[in-house]
């Protein structure tokens, strides 16, 4: 009994203790997956994948060594060195030579080894989905290990096996081998559909482990890392190709820095070294590897941000991360903004902000949110609160979908912005918002830009929205940019929207000069270029007053509010809309409703009817305003005047309106004569336009 409880205060004394360093992290669950080459990151559906990567450490550029075999390469990982060394040159199942060192288990020392040495009593398990890794871990050293056999079916058992260990043992060291994408590779072959569609299931159980380590409490210890052996080509691995030789290394936890995309070149035999830092294991005289400099203290960023974007040179952040708030990013500058639409296209398509300023991107080139197809659209509200955003400049190149744009594919909100700068357009949908499909909201978006079309060939490009799909909401945006379009442009070119299916249009105004010229074939329209009406669609509310000029060689249709409607049906919802006569040659071209179209004069416009008209006569919960006297037609900013209809037909700002209406339902007042302003006028004067309100001249 005693001598238990000294060897016990002995091994306390003089051999590591797990809990002993607070600031280290207390658990690594290294999670293998095998054949994932960083040559498919750029289109892989892997959501926790993504998440561990961007609130961690990362790169894709890690090398493998060679051969490009599974054997050789889990071996570098664990053992810290090259195949010259550790001897593991083919998938045999043994070593090919003898290794430069071997410990007291007969086998190179692995970071399983160095574990065991530091921590007797610590945790350590393996899972794996092939077995070939056994001879490669150091057996010995480990509490459990476990083959579970990959299944074709697809089924997770080895991630929910090694789920169900990580909940009841908690382990300090902990690897799992998944195998799925290995087998994808060499079944159906590298860069396949097959080989895509494997990820995202793989991706799930990467999610069951980390639930696990989130049920088992020790996510806030852990540190999570993510490795591949090697990639492919064809079907197979083994060669030079970069396709097999990049592999991606990411790290996420206590201690790791966050956001961070390492740039110091990186090979497997680092990883060995990089889990040995985290847990404070010594590193052996025969290994080669360098840790990463992945850690937090490694990387405090004492730079200067002007802007919210770094002003030296070495920076390991460029952009300043935004305060987040109530689930919500909070952006005060352009590093904020430009740091927001980096995290969006990392994956994260759900996340929200906020403007709290207005923010000069200084013609900084814009990366658009979501570019790259309709598959992964934003999905999250972004709000402008009122604000702007200016010098924005983007002459992205075409993608799949969507063309140079603020945000390319949109499946959320995007409201209450005004923008300013510049748009080269480049393939379809260019705008503030490329492509706005089902679900989707662009409310109160202002956009000032200036968008050239004429040096690339495009289509489908609005002042606001490129392309409106089916179901999509588009409500009190304006337009008061220009839109040039020349060249092999063709195609859907409006003031607010360029194209729509089936969407939604109300309430918005074009102020904007829109030109086509040369060889373009525009279908040219005030507010939208070409409607191809399937379902439904709502285009009510609307005024032009921009002017719309086609003079191109063959100028398909040029319109003040529609430049080309098709397929109308009687159900649509086309009333309302108004545009100032001589803007465009009528309302709205092709087989459109035409005597909704309604053409107003200058008089109409700055006198105040039409703002009555696009209120339907409302005077509260109104959304067109006008300041008579300065704002020549209606506008859509609450802090310009309500206009009033007075009885005698004239349009006014004055709030008198309401108490001279009270006065009339009494009968009395009646034939009064009323100031613009609906002052009552006691005395009229010979010139016309003055009359006398309470003893004083005041212009009609
Ligand atoms: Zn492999
Ligand atoms: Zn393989």
């Amino acid at each position: 009994m005693k001598k238990t409880l000294l060897f016990a205060l002995f091994a306390l004394l003089f051999m590591g203790n797990i809990h002993a360093e607070e600031d280290k992290a207390k658990h690594v669950i290294f999670i293998g997956l095998d054949g994932l080459g960083s040559y498919a990151m750029d289109k892989a559906d892997m959501p926790n994948v993504r998440h561990l990567m961007a609130d961690g450490s990362y790169t894709l550029e890690k090398r493998v060594i060679i051969p490009s075999m599974s054997a050789p390469n889990w071996a570098s990982m664990f053992m810290g060195v090259g195949a010259e060394s550790h001897g593991f040159y083919s998938n045999s199942g043994s070593v090919s030579y003898q290794p430069t060192f071997t410990n007291e288990n007969g086998i190179f020392p692995t970071v399983f080894s160095q574990f065991r040495k530091k921590y007797p009593d610590g945790e350590m398990g393996c899972f794996m989905e092939w077995d070939g890794i056994r001879v490669l871990i150091d057996q010995k050293a480990f509490n459990k290990t476990q083959y579970v056999s990959y299944s074709k079916t697809g089924d997770q058992a080895c991630a929910e096996a090694a789920a169900k260990y990580i909940r009841e043992k908690k382990p300090n060291l902990f690897f799992i081998q998944l195998d799925q994408i290995d087998h994808v590779g060499h079944g159906d072959g590298h860069n396949t559909p097959a080989y895509y569609a494997a990820l995202p299931v793989v991706d799930k159980q990467v999610g069951i482990l980390m639930q696990a380590v989130a049920d088992a409490g020790i996510w806030d210890e852990t540190v999570f890392v993510i490795s591949s052996d090697h990639g492919g080509t064809g079907k197979g691995h083994g060669g030079i190709s970069m396709e097999e030789l990049r592999t991606p290394f990411i790290i996420c936890g206590k201690g790791i820095q966050k956001g961070h995309q390492i740039t110091e070149p990186m090979v497997q035999y680092d990883v060995a070294p990089t889990i040995a830092r985290i847990l404070g294991l010594d590193e052996p005289e025969c290994w080669r590897g360098k840790a990463a400099k992945v850690f937090s203290e490694a990387n405090a960023d004492i730079h200067n941000y002007v802007n919210g974007i770094c002003t030296d040179e070495d920076c390991k952040n460029p952009y300043e991360e935004p305060q987040l708030a109530d689930g919500c990013y909070q952006l005060a500058n352009a590093g904020n903004l430009i740091w927001f639409g980096k995290r969006v296209n990392f994956g994260f398509t759900d996340i929200n902000a906020v403007m709290t300023a207005d923010i000069d991107l200084e013609g900084t080139a814009w990366t658009p949110i979501c570019e790259r197809n309709a598959t992964n659209p934003y999905k999250g509200t972004f709000d402008g609160q009122g604000h702007s955003i200016l010098n924005f400049f983007c002459d992205a190149p075409a993608q799949e979908i969507t063309g140079a744009s603020f945000i390319g594919g949109l499946r959320g909100t995007l409201q209450n912005l005004s923008i300013h700068g510049k748009i080269v357009a480049s393939g379809a949908r260019n705008s503030v918002v490329g492509y706005a499909d089902a679900q989707s909201l662009v409310s109160n978006v202002h956009s000032y830009l200036e968008i050239d079309a004429t040096k690339m060939k495009s289509n489908d490009t609005g002042g606001v929205i490129g392309s409106l799909g089916v179901g999509a909401e588009v409500d009190r945006c304006s337009f008061s940019g220009t839109l040039t379009v020349s060249g092999n442009s063709y195609d859907g070119f409006g003031g607010i929207v360029g194209w729509t299916n089936s969407g939604r249009i109300t309430n918005c105004a074009n102020y904007g000069t829109l030109t086509c010229t040369g060889l373009a074939k525009c279908e040219l329209g005030g507010i939208v270029g070409g409607v191809s009406s399937k379902d439904f669609y709502v285009f009510s509310h609307n005024l032009n007053v921009g002017s719309v000029t086609n003079t191109a060689a063959n100028p398909l249709y040029t319109n003040a509010l529609i430049g080309h409607l098709s397929r109308c049906r009687v159900e649509n919802e086309i009333a309302n809309n108004h545009f100032l006569a001589g803007s465009a040659a009528q309302g709205i071209g092709g087989s459109g409703a035409r005597e909704e179209a309604i053409s107003a004069n200058n008089a109409q416009l700055s006198g105040g009817e039409i703002t009555y008209l696009l209120n339907e006569g409302r005077t509260d919960s109104i959304v067109w305003y006008q300041t008579l006297g300065e704002d020549n037609w209606p506008v859509l900013f609450a802090g310009h005047k309500t206009v009033y209809k007075s009885e005698n037909g004239t349009y006014h700002n004055g709030e008198d309106a309401i108490n001279m209406q009270a006065a009339d339902k009494t009968g009395k007042s009646s034939s009064a004569t009323y100031t613009l302003k609906g002052q009552k006028v006691s005395q009229t004067t010979k010139n016309k336009d003055i009359y006398i309100v309470k003893g004083k001249k005041v212009l009609k």
